[in-house]
């Protein structure tokens, strides 16, 4: 029996190199305010209305949400205004009432995604249908459960996914509500390239301040689009007021956006580019051939310490190598934070390396005297 319900849709970047904008309320709160905002939007150009209808709030007493009657209001927006539709969904029976109503795409929340068992229960409940999914990053900063999580809706048949970064919760909050971590979705790309990746600056930033900033980042690091939330009177929102932005403020912010070309096309702007990256490959190899001399270093002052039995930590030696590399780095203009990074992963591969010289032979020596 044939139940696929719904045709694939394109979440990539527009051949006009314009981002896919998916905006709207982060709650739908009230028919009235659904509609005001879905027709500035539609206004504005906007391709794809976003509304929770299913909050999940950390703690309970916060709106929840306005349930089944906002999928209706929804409804209403994609026959009044032609806008695409799509909301979050945490449970099978939510994926069940997007689907008779024909809401036009889904999303899996960040608290969601961390949940393998609900992700799968999410793609088990979409098998077959074809309903466009997109897979927000987990709350950890652990690639793997965001990977799984893709993973698990395209095994369920999908091929009609993408994924949302929105950032990391972290301990000592900056000025960011989440921590972009950008490594992770630029990681994500290399391992998943054919799956597109949005921003969504909003719950990154849980601020209107930094909105821009964040969207132009994402821009530069070419994704393919942005989620926005924007409310008609975002003061009075009932979830994320101080994040949201009015229709017309985020069509301000989208004009701001400055688009740059994903690849050189025109050949004398590549063979530039190409010119430069050979520099860059030969000092990298340069880079990795003085990694390699300063391991051998470590293997000969490994087995110096074995010799005269000297402990592998010398905790003054480290923190004089530290200070004296991120001297030396902040005279060259190079950020010291950087140089830390750097100099603890090659400090912990050389304690990794003394730690085997140091043992080696041990225990080889110990179950000689096990009798077999
Ligand atoms: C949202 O988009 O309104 C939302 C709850 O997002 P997240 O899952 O990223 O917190
Ligand atoms: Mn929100």
């Amino acid at each position: 029996m044939e139940t696929k319900t719904h045709t694939p849709v394109s979440f990539k970047r527009k051949k006009s190199g314009a981002p896919l904008v998916i905006a709207g309320p982060c709650s739908a709160e009230s028919e009235k305010q659904m509609l005001d905002t879905a027709r500035q939007l539609a206004k504005a150009g906007i391709d794809w209305f976003r509304a929770g209808i299913w909050k999940p709030r950390t703690r309970p007493g916060s709106f929840e949400g306005v349930g089944l009657k906002g999928l209706h209001w929804m409804n209403r927006i994609q026959q009044k205004y032609g806008l695409k539709v799509i909301t979050e969904v945490a449970t099978t029976a939510h994926v069940e009432a997007c689907l008779e109503m024909k809401i036009d795409a889904v999303w899996i929340g960040a608290r969601t995604c961390t949940n393998p068992f609900s992700v799968q229960e999410i793609a088990s409940a979409i098998r077959g249908t074809n309903i466009p999914v997109m897979v927000k990053n987990p709350m950890n900063a652990d690639m793997g459960l965001w990977i799984g999580a893709l993973e698990r809706i395209m095994a369920a048949g999908s091929n009609n996914v993408a994924a949302i970064h929105r950032g990391f919760p972290v301990a000592n909050k900056g000025k960011y509500r989440n921590m972009p971590m950008w490594e992770i979705p630029i990681e994500l790309k290399r391992f998943m390239p054919h799956i597109p990746v949005l921003s969504d600056p909003s719950h990154i930033c849980g601020n209107r301040t930094w909105l821009q900033e964040v969207s132009q980042k994402a821009m530069d690091l070419n994704f393919d689009g942005l989620m926005i939330e924007s409310h008609n009177n975002p003061t009075a929102a009932l979830s994320d007021a101080e994040q949201q932005l009015t229709p017309k403020a985020l069509e301000k912010l989208l004009r701001s956006l400055v688009l740059r070309q994903s690849f050189a096309g025109n050949k004398a702007v590549k063979a530039d580019l190409n010119e430069l990256r050979s520099h860059i490959d030969e000092l990298d190899t340069e880079l990795i051939y003085t990694i390699r001399q300063r391991m051998d270093l470590v293997e000969k002052i490994a087995a110096y310490k074995k010799e005269n039995n000297i402990a592998i930590l010398q905790e003054d030696r480290w923190a004089e190598i530290i200070e004296a590399r991120q001297k030396s780095a902040v005279e060259l203009g190079l950020p010291p934070e950087l140089f830390l990074t750097i100099f603890q992963a090659v400090h912990q591969e050389s304690i990794r390396q003394q730690t085997e010289i140091m043992n080696r032979g041990l225990y080889r020596k110990k179950s000689v005297l096990i009798p077999c």
